[in-house]
């Protein structure tokens, strides 16, 4: 198994993590391993990798091309001397581009299962399934001051807001040329998705979190798409307070003070 994975983790106590494409979660196979080339999906048995490679390939080299773009960034940013703010703010404590990127693939396993119920109420799934094949739901994140240098990678983020984004608005929002690959991203998974046979709905969630290294910020973006099943949805609950939810079980979990105080 792939060390980086811990077995011990909420999800995977729950059952939640998945292979990649039979879509069968940990607790039903038994055990599951990442790939080799991204260290992010996983699989049951080498049949499933081998079967999943002809869609995973381009996802997979896409991360790695995102990776190492990100540690060309970070290269360039230690390295400018002529860019004195940018040394400032990683001394103060900024957290790269790539550290941000593994930042966020730690909060998405940590925090899947409650990602994956405020994407089923904010995007409305329960009554209008076909809205989350335009829309995401969209996590705005940032380092909180305590936790910016924990241990636990999962716990440096609190969430600042969570809303359904249309990609229309997402395009608006942050240019075309910045997202479109993404939204083509999304809307890929979402038809291997659709391939199950108890297939219910997708759901994207995008992580959205600024890289203050650079003058502006630099808004860096992460997709977690979960394809909803019928054991997903009885394990949700449906509630029009799933953003605050989301905020309080975050904090929760990663240690720091609840909303009343205590
Ligand atoms: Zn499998
Ligand atoms: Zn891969």
């Amino acid at each position: 198994m792939d060390p980086s994975i811990p077995s011990d983790s909420h999800q995977a106590r729950h059952g939640i993590q998945e292979c990649n494409f039979c879509l069968k979660s940990r607790s039903e196979v038994g055990r599951l391993f990442a790939c080799s080339g991204c260290k992010l999906a996983l699989y049951c048995s080498p049949e499933c990798q081998k079967a999943g490679w002809s869609f995973h390939k381009h996802v997979c080299k896409s991360i790695k091309d995102e990776r190492s773009q990100l540690k060309e960034m970070d290269k360039l940013f230690l390295s400018a001397s002529d860019k004195p703010q940018a040394s400032a703010a990683v001394s103060s404590g900024a957290a790269l581009p790539s550290v941000i990127m593994d930042e966020f693939c730690a909060f998405a396993e940590k925090f899947k299962l409650p990602l994956m119920e405020a994407g089923y109420n904010g995007l409305n799934i329960a009554s209008d399934p076909s809205f989350s094949g335009r829309a995401v739901l969209f996590v705005l994140l940032e380092h909180a001051p305590d936790r910016a240098q924990s241990s636990r990678v999962w716990a440096r983020f609190k969430v600042v807001h969570a809303r359904p984004m249309t990609y229309d608005e997402l395009r608006a929002e942050y240019g075309r040329e910045n997202v479109q690959g993404l939204i083509d991203q999304f809307i890929w998974i979402r038809d291997l998705q659709s391939r199950v046979d108890d297939y219910v709905a997708s759901e994207t969630i995008l992580l959205s979190c600024y890289c203050n290294v650079t003058s502006p910020p630099m808004p860096l973006h992460y997709p977690v798409p979960i394809g909803v099943t019928p054991a997903y949805m009885r394990a949700v609950s449906v509630s029009n307070t799933w953003e605050q939810k989301l905020k309080d079980i975050v904090e929760k979990i990663s240690g720091r003070n609840t909303r009343d105080g205590r």
